[in-house]
Formats: structure tokens, C-alpha cells, sequence
């Protein structure tokens, strides 16, 4: 056994291209307000095949946007995933509007369809979703389910780029989809985000509340300095700096996308000897998954012994990661506010404490697969003894 093998959970993929981009902008006299920004833009809408994008600082900022732009807030109610990063929930949080959390299914971590229209009340003012680990929902059924009780539809697609349903990009089904350029998404800026809608006027209203609610870009100002605010805004901006590295990483998405299902292929084979445990994946043919990691939730005796595997894991050198480590509403902050009903979302509770994710990025190679593999079904069988 070799003991200096390290296999990270996530690594960003920067090669020289990247640093010279970044150079590039460092090297000119415009590092925000700049062209970059509105040509990832451009490059984003045209990989989802259609839709309008704006730059954002991150995902986050995206979701916050995205409320504040409809006038959710005080008295009004969204529809949360419990299974999902907090920042889906901490969004509404913000505006002051009150998430009612909805359990997941098992098999893909995706919202419990069967749960959605008995949550809605004549204060729900919309539905918020997470493409789980880039597994999409089922777009479908929820605009449609939307449409009937007149409810906005925001996506949080940060682990969702070249995630497909019906071959229409994720982000454009509902009224807003909202990305994420963190280092251990598909795609980084460091820190970043993109906010994208179906709907042009409100992704122009959004270029301006992520800019201090100012009336008219740096560009359109006749007189320099000269500007008007028109509403109440952020700075949710995006630099220049970030869009140059953006735009080349976007441009290896095809490449980035081909190698994560490779390896989560790879994966998925040599785990399907393995008993007692679930694989969570959607395989019916509306669905294209970007493969953000592999997740295995452990069943059977193996269930209560997660945390137990997953250090055996790390000495070995296996990097893994937990998504995500708690439902939500079991987190601090949402227990004292809302208290916590522990039988409310079951599925959710067994994906946070039973589950394990292992790393399908790039930076994966066949020879660490065979490693992972070899070494997870070793633990297993020295735990369950
Ligand atoms: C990472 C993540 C976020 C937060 O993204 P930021 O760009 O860091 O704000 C939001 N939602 C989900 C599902 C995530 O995985």
C-alpha cells in the first residue's frame, strides 16, 4: 500500500491559458465594469443553448437577487429543500420570507414530488429547488405545479452546469437559476456566481440591483461620474479579473463534463459488486447529469458507521466529502428559529448521516478509481465485521 497517496475530494483545473487570461486583465486599465463580464455572459447563454446570464459575486448573491427582485419577503413563504447547501435557505432568510423545508427522495436527493402541493398555502409565493449534485429535477412536473398555484420557480443549479432535463439547460425551466463558481464546482472564478433567467427583463433588472440600483452601466454614462439610483441595490458585482478566468474554464466545460461521467462510470461499475449500499443517480433518459461527485449512501449495519469509514478513508489518502453534512432545518440557526421536528424529513437525515461522496472531477484518474474502489470495499469489510 503506498502511504503517500493523496487523492483531494476537489481541485480546480487552471492550466496556463487561465493565468494568462487573468494576466491579460491584470495588464489593461479595466478590472470591473469591463468587457469580460458581458462577454461570460454572452459565452454562458450560449453553452445553455438560449436564456439570458449576468455575472454575479456568487451563488449566493444569485438567490438573494433572485427573491429581492420579486418582492418576496416579510409574511411570504418558500418552498426549501431541507436536503441542500444552507444558502438555498439562507436566500429567503434574507428577504425576511420564511422557508418551509420539504423532505428528499433516496434516490436521487432531489425534493419529494409527492410532498410539494400539500406544502403550498395562500402564502407561498414560491418554489425553490436544488439539482442535487447535479441530478435534475423533474422540471416538468414542478413548472407545471407552478404555474397552477401562480408560484415563482428558482433553481439553485450550483452543481448543475450542463445539467439537462428534456434537453433544455437547468436555470431556464423555472423563472431563475442560479450557479456557482466556488473552487470545487464544475467551473471556477475563485469565488463567483451566475444568475440566469428565460426572461431578459428580469436579468436586466438584476444587472442593475447587483450594482448599487444605479440607472445606467459605466459605459452608458455620457458625462463620467454622472449616474442616477433608481432602487434599492448590492454589490453583487463580478470582476473582470474572475470573468477572464470564467470564460476559459467555460471553455473546457465539454471536457470537464465527458471526464466527470467517465469516471462516475468507472466508478459506478466496479462499486456494483458491492452490497448494501445505493448509488444516487437518475438513469431515465429526460435526465443529463453533470456528475458532480459519487454518492453512496450507506444501508444495512453499514448505515450508523459513516463517520467511522470515512476516517479509515483519510488515512488511506482517500479524500471524500459529505453532501451536505446536515438536512437544513436540523442546522442551528433554522432549529432555534423554527424548531426541529426530527421525523419531518427522513430521507434527508439518512443522505446527510449515511452518505459518502468521492471525487469524479478532472483532476481523477482510472489508476485512483481502481485505488478508492479497492481500499472503500477493504473498510467495509474489516467494519462490518
Ligand atoms: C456551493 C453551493 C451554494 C453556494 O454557492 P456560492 O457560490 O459559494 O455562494 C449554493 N447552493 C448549493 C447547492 C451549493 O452546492
Amino acid at each position: 500500500m503506498t502511504e503517500s497517496k493523496k487523492i483531494p475530494f476537489g481541485r480546480p483545473w487552471i492550466d496556463d491559458r487561465d493565468r494568462n487570461a487573468v494576466m491579460e486583465v491584470l495588464h489593461s486599465p479595466i478590472l470591473t465594469h469591463g468587457p469580460q463580464c458581458k462577454a461570460f455572459e454572452q459565452d454562458f447563454a450560449e453553452f445553455m443553448g438560449g436564456g439570458y446570464a449576468a455575472t454575479v459575486s456568487s451563488c449566493t448573491a444569485a438567490l438573494h437577487l433572485a427573491y429581492f427582485h420579486f418582492g418576496i419577503g416579510v409574511g411570504d413563504e418558500v418552498i426549501v429543500p431541507a436536503q441542500t447547501h444552507t444558502a438555498t435557505a439562507h436566500a429567503v432568510e434574507l428577504v425576511g420570507a420564511t422557508p418551509v423545508f420539504i423532505d428528499c427522495e433516496l434516490k436521487t436527493g432531489n425534493l419529494d414530488l409527492s410532498q410539494l402541493e400539500s406544502l403550498i398555502t395562500p402564502r407561498t409565493k414560491a418554489i425553490s429547488l436544488v439539482h442535487f449534485l447535479g441530478i435534475s429535477c423533474n422540471m416538468k412536473e414542478i413548472v407545471a405545479l407552478a404555474e397552477r398555484y401562480d408560484l415563482k420557480v428558482i433553481e439553485d443549479c450550483a452543481l448543475a452546469v450542463g445539467t439537462r432535463f428534456q434537453d433544455t439547460h437547468v436555470g431556464l425551466w423555472g423563472d431563475v437559476g442560479c450557479f456557482s463558481f466556488y473552487p470545487v464546482k464544475h467551473i471556477t472564478t475563485g469565488d463567483g456566481g451566475m444568475f440566469v433567467s428565460r426572461h431578459q427583463d428580469v436579468v436586466e433588472s438584476v444587472k442593475k440591483l447587483r450594482a448599487f440600483g444605479v440607472d445606467r452601466s459605466f459605459s452608458e454614462r455620457s458625462l463620467p461620474g454622472m449616474y442616477d439610483v433608481v432602487t434599492l441595490g448590492f454589490n453583487y458585482r463580478m470582476s473582470d479579473i474572475q470573468a477572464a478566468l470564467g470564460r476559459q474554464q467555460l471553455a473546457k466545460i465539454g471536457e470537464i463534463l465527458a471526464r466527470r461521467q467517465e469516471n462516475f462510470t468507472q466508478f459506478k461499475t466496479r462499486l456494483s459488486d458491492i452490497g448494501d449500499i445505493l448509488i444516487l443517480d437518475a438513469v431515465e433518459e429526460d435526465y443529463i447529469n453533470s456528475y458532480y461527485c459519487l454518492t453512496v449512501v450507506l444501508q444495512g449495519t453499514l448505515a450508523k458507521k459513516r463517520n467511522e469509514i470515512v476516517t479509515r478513508l483519510k488515512e488511506l489518502g482517500i479524500g471524500t466529502s459529505i453532501y451536505y453534512p446536515q438536512p437544513v432545518p436540523r442546522m442551528t440557526y433554522y432549529q432555534k428559529k423554527y424548531s426541529y421536528e426530527e421525523t419531518r424529513y427522513p430521507q434527508a437525515t439518512i443522505i446527510s448521516d449515511c452518505s459518502i461522496a468521492f471525487p469524479v472531477a478532472p483532476h481523477i484518474s482510472l489508476e485512483d478509481i481502481e485505488y478508492i474502489v479497492e481500499n472503500f470495499q477493504q473498510v467495509l469489510q474489516e467494519i462490518d465485521q
